[in-house]
């Protein structure tokens, strides 16, 4: 165990060292001068090595071994802008991110943010993608894409905020666009009270198979369109589980990629 200690202490003492000497010799002679020569450098001792240990030159190889040991550390230092852009990079990507970050299932908070519009009486249209692309609709619209969060969903449903007029798409656990327009149901078997934002996600419902939550601005009512049949008044168990039952489990990852699982 201390024997890892002792070993650690000595790296980062090494790496210090090799650091301050980089640094200094840096503040010399520039940047990328400095590269060439490391990476030539680099280059040179390992072929020698090579050969060396080809050829059986012991001595040379002993010496070298020593040397390829810090040199691991010298590159690390020299590349270390590389090294850190590259670790970021990682960090950006999707596939990465999936296996570690956290996931959030959205679908709690999104049910809040809908109730929330509703206690307050402010009008709201949200589309959940599900098969069928909206592109069209989102085109038509403004383009966000952004994470879903409750700030989100309140801003853009602000009767101050540009964007309230219209409705929001969804494409699992991302805003993907608001201020959409959608097609008026031609049903004449809908109630005359309802008016334009009813007749719009239940339009949407008819022509694809999104699932449209409609908050009323005059009832503070949450009522949701599938397949051109409108559910209306639910309670927040209700939307909850009309939602879960048709977008499966929606998370949201850490770095703003968004999964479906499960999807029914
Ligand atoms: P509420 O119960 O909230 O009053 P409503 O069904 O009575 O709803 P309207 O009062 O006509 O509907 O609501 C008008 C709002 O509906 C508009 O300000 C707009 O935000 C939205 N809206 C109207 N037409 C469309 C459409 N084609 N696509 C998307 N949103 C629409
Ligand atoms: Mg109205």
């Amino acid at each position: 165990m201390t024997e890892y200690i002792i070993y650690g202490v000595e790296i980062a003492l090494i790496y210090l060292f090799l650091t301050v000497v980089y640094k200094f010799v840096k503040g010399s002679t520039g940047d990328s001068a400095l590269r060439g020569v490391a990476i030539i450098f680099t280059v040179l001792l390992i072929g020698i090595y090579l050969v060396a240990d080809t050829l059986g030159l012991y001595r040379i190889e002993k010496l070298l071994e020593k040397v390829v040991d810090y040199l691991f550390i010298a590159v690390i230092v020299v590349f270390q802008p590389e090294l850190r852009r590259g670790l970021s990079r990682l960090g950006q990507n999707r596939v990465f991110n999936r296996l570690l970050a956290a996931k959030e299932d959205v679908i709690p908070k999104l049910v809040a943010s809908i109730f929330r519009l509703a206690r307050a009486k402010t009008g709201g249209l949200i589309a959940v993608e599900r098969g069928v692309g909206l592109r069209n609709y989102v085109e038509r619209g403004i383009e966000i894409d952004a994470n879903f969060t409750p700030e989100l969903l309140d801003s853009i449903f602000y009767p101050g905020n540009p964007l309230h007029d219209g409705a929001i798409i969804m494409r699992g656990s991302r805003v993907v666009a608001a201020g959409c327009l959608f097609p008026l149901t031609e049903n004449p078997d809908i109630s005359k009270r309802l008016g334009t934002r009813h007749r719009a996600g239940i339009g949407l419902s008819e022509e694809t198979d999104a699932l449209v939550v409609v908050v009323s601005e005059e009832t503070g009512k949450v009522s949701v369109a599938i397949k051109g049949d409108l559910q209306q008044d639910l309670s927040r168990d209700q939307l909850e589980k009309v939602l879960r039952e048709n977008m499966g489990t929606v998370v949201s990852v850490s770095a703003g990629e968004s999964a479906i699982a499960g999807q029914v």
